[in-house]
């Protein structure tokens, strides 16, 4: 570790962040609680699904609250519980209590497709979620089947109508966008903002897992997307108020809700990234495009002490790299998006 550049105060009782080597401060954890998905979205799974990680190489709930106990020591504060679908895995309601009763998670939030929302949508809130992302790529019934190879647009509006209802804000809708796929909704999506309070971010299809369909003909940048939206109506830039995050936001004038453009290939936002992600099977990735990983389920179960795991973890946080130009990015090696959780 290159303790010149890269700090984690842990030596000051007050300060507790963690910075990397460029001086970003490391307060984000994207926490994959599964591999198994209740959907098969085709730019993600395939059809058939994939081979299933057995039971006893995904992390233990006491495992993964642990690790969260130790990454709050380093100045983690802000988790997001994502999969596969995180609302497949038994006992995920009690798994969030207790996720958000512990000290220095200020801020829990959870990505779902929104299959199950509507009857779990009470429980996650009152287990201490209050913050919620939900996939959805097409308003169309049978587009929306198509590519997911199973859903139910029925049952996700229900879901979010329901998230509502209880009291979850913000509430996030998250559209990947698919030239010849969806492109051709994003002003419909637009138009759900006039009417509901949602953020509707759309997001740039990434060339990310090993069966991967990604075509550069696919591709359709967040600039194309606003442009097109714009034939529809003028956009007010909306003030950030969470300046890690990698949302550009606007708002048709007097619209509830509010339109997001997340670029992570057109604009690379990689000087904001404040983020690390821990898979299911518990390896520890500090850069989504990039494939070095670090084994966290076999530090805890070598019986490591909490410092030990610490000290790998604060590691892998200085070893972050600086930016997507930097990294050698080889494909044939890619996790799928469903096993890393977006
Ligand atoms: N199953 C949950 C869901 O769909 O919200 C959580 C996990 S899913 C992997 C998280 C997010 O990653 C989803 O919004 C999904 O659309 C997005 N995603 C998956 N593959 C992607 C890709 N190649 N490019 C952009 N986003 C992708
Ligand atoms: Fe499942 Fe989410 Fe991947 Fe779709 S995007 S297959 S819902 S993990």
């Amino acid at each position: 570790m290159r303790k010149d550049r890269c700090a984690v105060d842990s030596n000051t009782q007050k300060d507790t962040s963690a910075h990397d080597n460029y001086k970003r401060r490391i307060n984000y954890l994207r926490l994959s609680i599964t591999d198994r998905c209740n959907l098969r979205c085709f730019y993600c799974m395939p059809e058939q699904g994939v081979k299933q990680l057995r039971h006893k190489e995904i992390l233990r709930y006491e495992e993964l609250l642990r690790l969260i106990r130790i990454f709050t020591g380093i100045g983690i504060n802000k988790i997001r519980i994502t999969g596969g679908e995180p609302l497949v895995r038994k006992g995920v309601v009690d798994f969030i209590k207790d996720v958000s009763q512990i000290e220095g998670v200020n801020d829990l939030s959870l990505t779902t497709n929104g299959m199950l929302l509507e009857k779990m949508a009470r429980d996650l809130f009152d287990a201490g979620v209050k913050r919620i992302n939900v996939s959805l790529d097409s308003l169309k019934k049978e587009k929306y089947y198509d590519i997911t190879r199973s859903g139910s647009l029925s049952q996700v509006l229900a879901g979010l109508k329901k998230a509502q209802e209880v009291g979850f804000s913000p509430i996030k809708v998250n559209a990947v966008v698919i030239r010849g796929v969806n492109d051709d909704e994003v002003i419909d999506f637009a138009k759900m903002t006039e009417e509901h309070p949602f953020s509707i971010r759309f997001i740039e299809y990434m060339q990310i897992g090993e069966k991967s369909k990604w075509d550069k003909k696919l591709f359709v940048s967040s600039s194309e997307i606003k442009s097109r939206i714009e034939e529809y109506s003028k956009l007010e830039l909306v003030d950030k108020t969470d300046k890690s995050s990698p949302s550009t936001d606007y708002k048709i004038p007097g619209a509830k809700g509010t339109l997001g453009f997340i670029s992570p290939l057109s604009e690379h936002f990689c000087m904001l990234c404040n983020r690390l992600r821990l898979t299911a099977d518990g390896k520890l990735r500090n850069c989504l495009f990039s494939e070095n990983e670090i084994d966290l389920k076999e530090a805890l179960r070598l019986n490591d002490d909490d410092e030990a795991v610490s000290q790998i973890i604060r590691a892998a946080i200085c070893a972050k790299p600086e930016g997507y130009e930097k990294i050698e990015k080889d494909s044939s090696k890619k996790r799928s998006m469903h096993t890393i959780g977006g």
